[in-house]
């Protein structure tokens, strides 16, 4: 099970509260973004689907972490419509073109932690984690210990990967 363990870690969710103090969940006001404000950016949101949002994850593994986020705050795939899970997963496709286009990535990982023990940060809202990953980079033991990109590199990403990623929707 290496590989739930290394999508284990993820948002800081006092942090994100701090960043988001119009609700106390940043991935509902993910969705809530306007496209054509700079919430967009300040939030790193990507993309505002009809039952889903893709954005930044803004405590990375490696640069381009996105998270696929329903609209609905839930905690688990059973109370999402089939409809919003359908979408989730033509996103998370959608997303993996895209890295695999836009970052040279050579592989992916794509995963969910369900619940605290599981490793979720954000417990009660479900959330989709699309890692890009290279040959040579960090290796199992810094990923799982919390090597971070700096956010210097994360602003510098956002456009290109808003701009890529809208080419392909
Ligand atoms: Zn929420």
């Amino acid at each position: 099970m290496a590989y739930m363990r290394q999508i284990a870690a993820e948002v800081d969710p006092q942090t994100a509260q701090k960043a988001n103090a119009s609700t106390s969940c940043f991935l509902c006001d993910a969705f809530q973004t306007d496209m054509l404000s700079e919430d967009a950016s300040m939030r790193g949101v990507l993309h505002v689907a009809k039952h889903n949002v893709i954005l930044l994850n803004r405590y990375p593994y490696t640069n381009g972490h996105l998270l696929i986020a329903p609209a609905s705050h839930v905690n688990s795939l059973s109370d999402l419509s089939p409809d919003a899970r359908a979408e989730m997963m033509e996103l998370t496709e959608v997303t993996q073109r895209m890295m695999r286009q836009a970052l040279n990535c050579q592989g992916i990982n794509v995963g969910m932690n369900l619940g605290r023990c599981a490793g979720a940060g954000v417990p009660g809202h479900i959330h989709q984690h699309v890692v890009p990953r290279w040959e040579g980079d960090t290796n199992f033991m810094q990923t799982i210990g919390g090597v971070r990109v700096q956010p210097q590199a994360l602003d510098q990403s956002y456009a290109h990967l808003r701009q890529e990623l809208q080419k392909l929707l």
